[in-house]
Parts: structure tokens; sequence; C-alpha cells
């Protein structure tokens, strides 16, 4: 349904791209109020789909010009409610914008449209020895466009960093419909601000992005994974931290506390555990086929010292990509959401970061958090670069168990904030952090950044139309 007042409006946007690409049915937009959190958006006036940059900014100027805001999307994975429509907005839907243009291995980049997705797009650079290396759990389905928009992390952060390290240009198209191009198809490109990675992160506040010039890089000659099961979390962040002290080259360590594991047995129970095992860190190192066994011994000899109950090497990359523990860790949102549909309760998806020498005080103080609120907690994630999840199943609807959510949530960002990081490692902030972040920014004695923000939202989109009130207030 339409409201009367966007008749125009909405036969404006039939006539820019089409009427098959502007969906306009409750029925049809209604999936378009989610997100992978549990914020339920606003009905939006249109879902729109454009097919070009053409399109988009054909759709951005009639917005512009009947002041409708506009939330775009992509593959729709946001964890922070960053994806949900707000009032009297479109979705700008760019699933069909999904094609890689250009492949140059010799300058090392490629050019995509925003709806490649990343597995996607690793699996046609793999059959030349390439790869693009952020790497978000959601790599299945999130796509280029959502994970610059949010910078995302993943996996291998702790070797090559977050999505933004990768992004070496984009074309946006502005509020008012101007398509801008920024960067360069270069790693060295230094003309005056970098407006590329201002856009980087902004979920979607500053401008739509249309293409990326994205930096890839080859594929490690070799590489191998230790699984290490430990009894206690304790033991994870020992042997993290040990093994980044030497210089193999760690890809990745990711880890699943005690709660994590636990969580897994009550919905999982086909997975098998070594016994007395109840955390595990699985660290992945790249290495040359030359050193690949001594690498393997040295690596072994270091995470020993943490007293593993279990530890197995695997070197074949098939084995690594099948293994089921890796896989669950990768999954976890999908175990953690299956059992808060089943409490019927919602599941909020924790993110802090710190500098990885304060993982293990880090570790106990959550973990006593966890005994003294007494909720359905568990904590996993990404522990080579610091950066732990702490997932909440809880019943929002009951106040006292959403304040005992939201108490727990500031404490723990407090803690990444005290030890030097931050309350939000990779997800954004969304609508979830806002709060969140002026506790960090009042921490540092910076809450004029929030100023700065609002400057920087002003001068990119002066009615304040793309994803109003994500990240901050505009008042
Ligand atoms: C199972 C699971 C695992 C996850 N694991 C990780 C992880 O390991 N690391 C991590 O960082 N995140 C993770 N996430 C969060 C999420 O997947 C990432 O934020 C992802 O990068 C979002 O991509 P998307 O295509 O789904 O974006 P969307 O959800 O579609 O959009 C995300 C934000 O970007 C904006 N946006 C989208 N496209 C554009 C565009 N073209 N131009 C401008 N703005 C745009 C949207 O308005 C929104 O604010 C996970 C999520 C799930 C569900």
């Amino acid at each position: 349904m339409v409201e009367e007042k966007y008749a125009n409006f909405t036969k404006g946007l039939v006539g820019a791209i089409g009427a098959e690409n502007v969906l306009l049915d409750d029925s049809k937009k209604e999936p378009f109020r989610h997100d992978a959190s549990d914020y339920v958006g606003e009905m939006p006036i249109a879902v729109c789909r454009p097919g070009s940059t053409d399109d988009v900014s054909k759709v951005m100027k009639l917005c512009y010009d009947n002041d409708i805001k506009v939330v775009a999307r992509d593959s729709g994975t946001g964890l922070t409610g960053c994806t949900v429509p707000v009032k009297d907005s479109i979705v700008l839907d760019l699933t069909r914008m999904n094609k890689v243009l250009e492949v140059n291995l010799p300058a090392r980049y490629v050019v995509t449209e925003p709806y490649v997705v990343l597995d996607d797009l690793n699996a046609q650079l793999a059959k030349d020895g390439f790869f693009y290396p952020p790497d978000p759990a959601s790599s299945k389905v999130a796509s280029v466009g959502g994970s610059l928009s949010t910078n995302a992390g993943g996996m291998r952060a702790v070797s090559t960093g977050v999505t933004r390290t990768w992004v070496l240009g984009i074309e946006v198209v502005l509020a008012n419909g101007k398509v801008l191009q920024l960067g360069s198809r270069t790693v060295k490109d230094n003309s005056g601000y970098n407006l590329t990675q201002l856009i980087v992160g902004s979920e979607g506040t500053l401008a739509i992005i249309t293409k990326a010039i994205l930096h890839i890089t080859p594929i490690p000659e070799a590489t191998f994974r230790i699984g290490c099961y430990f009894k206690t979390d304790e033991s994870n962040g020992e042997a993290t931290q040990n093994i980044l002290k030497t210089n193999l080259q760690v890809i990745s360590a990711e880890f699943l506390g005690e709660s994590a594991m636990a969580a897994i047995k009550r919905n999982r129970a086909n997975i098998p555990f070594p016994e007395g095992a109840n955390a595990v860190l699985m660290v992945d190192i790249a290495s040359q086929k030359a050193a690949l066994d001594s690498e393997v011994e040295r690596a072994k000899e270091v995470l020993s010292k943490s007293n593993p109950v279990f530890m197995e090497v695997t070197t074949d990359p098939a084995k690594m990509a099948d293994s089921q523990i890796f896989k669950v860790r990768q999954d976890m949102y999908y175990v953690l959401h299956d059992e808060s549909q089943k409490l019927h309760q919602s599941l909020i998806a924790g993110d802090v970061t710190m500098p990885t020498t304060h993982l293990i005080d880090a570790i106990r103080e959550i973990n006593a958090l966890i005994d003294k609120y007494k909720l359905n907690m568990t904590i996993f994630g990404h522990i080579g670069d610091g950066n732990i999840h702490h997932s909440i199943i809880v019943d929002l609807k009951n106040p006292e168990e959403a304040k005992k959510a939201d108490d727990v949530q500031r404490e723990i960002s407090m803690i990444a904030v005290k030890y030097g990081g931050s309350m939000s490692a990779e997800h954004g902030i969304g609508y979830e952090k806002k709060e969140y972040l002026k506790d960090e920014l009042k921490y540092r004695d910076s809450l004029e950044v929030l100023d700065l923000f609002r400057g920087i939202k002003k001068a990119f989109d002066p009615k304040g139309m793309l994803n109003p009130g994500k990240i901050f207030d505009l008042q």
C-alpha cells in the first residue's frame, strides 16, 4: 500500500527505473524491514531495484526533490539495525548490480558493482591464485557494497587488516543524484582528503556506493591449521599471545569460549569434542611448502605450552575448508539464532575489541559478568586481533531482562575501552551501539567527535536523507 501523498513520487520512480523494479505491495516490502539484527524497520514507501549507476542517480534525484529518505541495502546481514528502513524512506536494494567489471592481476585490483558476494568474488580470483582478504563470517552472503559500508572485519584481520585496507577507490552517488569517482586504481594516491575512506564504514549515511576498486593479493603458497582444545578460556588467551609473539605468519586465530562450547553442545549435539575439552582455539598460519613441516613443529611447540587436552594439525586446504569445528565457529550466529528462536527471545550480537595483551584479563572479567547478570551469554570470536563477540540471548520484551542486557553490554564495552580498544570492533554502530559510542567518547573526553560527525554528514547530505538516525542522532 502506498499513501496518497506519495502517489506522484512513486509514479516518478516507476517512470525512472520501470514498474518491475519498484516494489509497492506491503507483502513484497515486508522482508526489507529486517536485517540480521532484531530491529524491525518502518514499512518503506517503496523498494527500488536500480540496475545501474544511472538508475541510482535518477532515484536519488527524485528522493532529493521530494524529501524522501533512502536506506541502501545489499545482502541485509547487518547486525546493528543499520540496514532497516527509517520513517518516510525507500529501500534502495542494490542486488541487481552484481557484476565483477574488471580483474587486473598485474596491477592487483578488481572493479565490482556493489552486490558481488564476497565468496563468489574469491572463488573467481582463486582460479588465478589471488584473493581479496576481508572475510566476515557472513562472506557466503555478504556483499562488497555492504561490507565496505560497515568496514567489515573478519577472521583474517590479524594478518591482512579490515575492509578499508583493501579499498582503493569507489564510485558514489550523492544524495542529490550527482555521481562522483573517488580514489583511483593505485595503492599510492595522495590527493587531498581521503573521501573514499570516509565513506567506507559510514553505513550508508553519506553516499551510495555503486562501484568499488579493490586491491587483491596472491594466495599464500601453503597454509596449515592447528586446532587446540583447552580446559579453560584462560588457556585460549595465553596461547593466542604466545603464538602472536613468534614470527610465524598467523593468518587468523579464532576461538570458542567455554560458554560458546556449551551452546554448541546444547544446539549441535552431533559435533564431537575430545574428552575434557571446554574451549577451542583454531590458528591458521601461512607458510611455504619447503618450510611447512618445520613451521608446523614450531607452532605446535608454542601452543603446547598452554596445555591443550588435544591438538590437531591440518595441512590439506580441502580438509581445512571442511572442518566441522571451524564451520561451527563461522556459523556461531546461526547456532545462537536458532536457540533464540526456539526460546522466542532476541539475539544481541555483541562485538568489542582490545589489544591482545589484555585478552586474558578481559575474558576473565567478561566471564565474571556472565555469572553476575545470569544471562544466556556466550563468548567467541576473532581472538587473534583482540575481537571478542559476546552474544546475548534475552527476552527483550521483559523490561528487567532488557535492562540487564543493556547494563552488561555497557559494562563489557567499557572493559574494551579501558584496555585501549573499542565498543565496536567490526559490526558498526547502527541503532544498537549509539549510546555505547557516546560512553566511549565520554571516557576519552572526546564527545565533540559527534559534532564533527554531524558536520561531515551535513556536507554530504544537507537534507539528512541518507539512513538518518544510524550511528548518531542528527541533533
Ligand atoms: C552470520 C553472520 C556473521 C557475520 N560475521 C561478521 C564478521 O565476521 N565480521 C564483520 O565485520 N561482520 C560480520 N557480520 C555482519 C555483516 O555481515 C557485515 O556487516 C556485512 O559486511 C554486511 O554486508 P551486507 O551486504 O549484508 O550489508 P547490508 O546489511 O545490506 O548493509 C549494511 C550497511 O551498509 C549500508 N549499505 C549497504 N550497501 C550499501 C551501498 N552500496 N552504499 C552505501 N551504503 C550501503 C546499509 O544501509 C547498512 O547501513 C556478520 C553477520 C552475520 C549475519
